[in-house]
């Protein structure tokens, strides 16, 4: 097998991994702020954690993966100013931060299952970890924090290389935050965050700077810590992540750890610090404040398999900046139909052959699979180069004079790592489903069917009055079709 290599934006080099724990993956993915629906920009950043992920696993790790769900302390603005965006949809609706958190838990849940994201060890809610936070608050508040009447701030100044992740100028007025009256330096931030006077939040707890709720920042930090142990493998996040949340994050873990500067990563709480560019759109639509913004959920109502995004995504490397658009999305679900249809025809040879169960390891006994499988570890073991891993599992999907089983067993291989579900899919799943669609796929079929007969007939009338019918309500027939489809909507 090929070494692992990642790219760690702390060092901004690849490197070889090894991990802190002999046989094992310890791995953070912050999450969802669930205060509204994720767009797919958002769910972007989990698709390539699991890829990460899958790839720790096909390597032999044992793996601990913790995604967390922030349902207190983000706030509208970096700057420790604005408000927190739970409470803020929450009273904009009028409902309870529970009911508005667990009901975006889930819509986001829904999404990872769509595309295909495996389920991490644990979902760390940070309101089921605020007595770790305090306690971690507590332990380094003497030495790196101070009170001002908003809360406790950390003061980035008594940590070694603060902000070295982001590549930032510290000094003040160059280019850091500022905007909290009395902060000690532009970038210092809030680690717990009072309760006004006079003031109730939905969520606050009692703490020894008063009644309040934590910082973002310091959920994180927490929350990695008492699941995976400083220092951890891997700590992932979105690009946005690596300028603020992230040195901030790390600033806490030096001040818990007590120990000195990055030259050591290990000093940050971990290891790797890996993170996914974005994805982008040009009209903008994509951020949640806008009316309709791009979720999954638009996509699959647009009638696209949600699958295809993550052909989207897979086919750029991660860290590089990806645009959306229809069309790239329909060449996406193109290229996954077509592997669709390839993987049956295998199936449909092994079926022809007895179809007995096939042995994961089959390809290991032939130089055809073995040899694209060492080239799609390479391309994956090269800082998940996806895109090159896809063209290794073109070359076995388009072998010949090959018993069937030992294809379909490499295809399985790779796609343990990319999880498209290739094996899992049917042509048909695929299908283009407007939610908007007059007419159903019963019906469509029906009339074809009526079609097909009134041709056999030589009754050409009828099979034109058919086809137009059909296209008044958005079907394209298409006779000769190249994939083999006989109709699109
Ligand atoms: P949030 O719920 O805002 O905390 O974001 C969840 C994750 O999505 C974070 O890791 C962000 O860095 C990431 N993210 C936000 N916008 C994008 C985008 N347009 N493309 C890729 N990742 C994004
Ligand atoms: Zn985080």
């Amino acid at each position: 097998m090929s070494e692992l290599k990642l790219f760690n934006s702390l060092t901004r080099t690849v490197e070889p991994f090894h991990p802190v724990h002999e046989g094992e993956a310890r791995v953070y993915t912050c999450g969802p702020t669930v205060y509204n629906y994720p767009h797919i920009g958002n769910m972007r950043a989990y698709v390539f954690a699991d890829v990460l992920g899958r790839t720790l696993s096909w390597k032999g790790y044992k793996l601990t993966h913790v995604i967390n769900i922030t349902d207190v302390g983000h706030l509208t603005d970096d700057a420790d100013a604005g408000e927190d965006k739970m409470e803020k949809m929450a009273a904009e609706r009028a409902q309870s931060i529970w009911d508005i958190a667990k009901h975006y838990t889930e819509a986001y849940w829904a999404d990872v299952k769509a595309l295909n994201i495996r389920q991490p060890a644990h979902w760390s809610v940070a309101t089921d970890y605020i007595d770790e936070m305090l306690e971690f608050a507590k332990s380094i508040a003497d030495k790196h924090c101070y009170e001002l009447d908003s809360g406790l701030y950390f003061d980035v100044s008594t940590v070694e290389d603060y902000g070295r992740l982001a590549r930032a100028v510290t000094e003040e007025g160059e280019g850091r935050i500022d905007t909290v009256e009395g902060k000690r330096n532009a970038a210092d931030f809030a680690i717990w965050r009072k309760t006004p006077p006079g003031e109730k939040r939905q969520m606050e707890w009692d703490s020894p700077w008063g009644k309040g709720a934590p910082g973002w920042h310091l959920e994180c930090s927490v929350m990695g810590e008492k699941l995976l142990g400083f220092p951890f493998d891997i700590h992932t996040g979105g690009i946005d992540h690596r300028e603020i949340h992230h040195p901030n994050e790390i600033a806490q873990n030096q001040a818990f750890c007590g120990c000195g500067g990055l030259s050591e990563a290990t000093n940050s709480g971990a290891r790797f610090w890996m993170h996914n560019n974005f994805l982008v759109e040009r009209s903008g639509k994509m951020s949640k404040s806008a009316g309709e913004f791009l979720r999954l959920q638009l996509l699959i109502d647009k009638g696209y398999h949600p699958l295809a995004y993550r052909m989207m995504c897979l086919q750029a490397h991660y860290r590089s900046e990806l645009e959306f658009s229809w069309e790239g999305l329909g060449a996406a679900l193109t290229r996954l139909k077509r592997m669709v249809m390839q993987v049956e025809r295998w199936k449909d040879r092994h079926a022809e052959r007895g179809g007995e169960a096939i042995e994961a390891d089959a390809w290991k006994g032939h130089p055809k699979t073995r040899e694209p499988l060492d080239r799609f570890d390479a391309a994956i073991s090269s800082d998940l180069n996806t895109a090159d891993a896809l063209v290794m599992l073109d070359d076995v999907l388009s072998l010949k004079k090959i018993d069937p089983a030992i294809v379909l067993s490499a295809v399985a291989r790779m796609d343990a790592v990319l999880g498209l579900g290739l094996l899992d899919l049917s042509r048909t799943d695929l299908r283009i489903r407007p939610k908007n669609a007059e007419i159903t796929e019963a019906e469509i079929e029906d009339a074809l069917e009526r079609r097909k007969v009134a041709r056999a007939e030589k009754d050409f009338a009828t099979s034109d009055a058919l086809r137009d019918e059909l296209t008044a309500k958005g079907v394209e027939v298409m006779d000769g079709d190249p994939l083999g489809w006989e109709w699109k909507l």
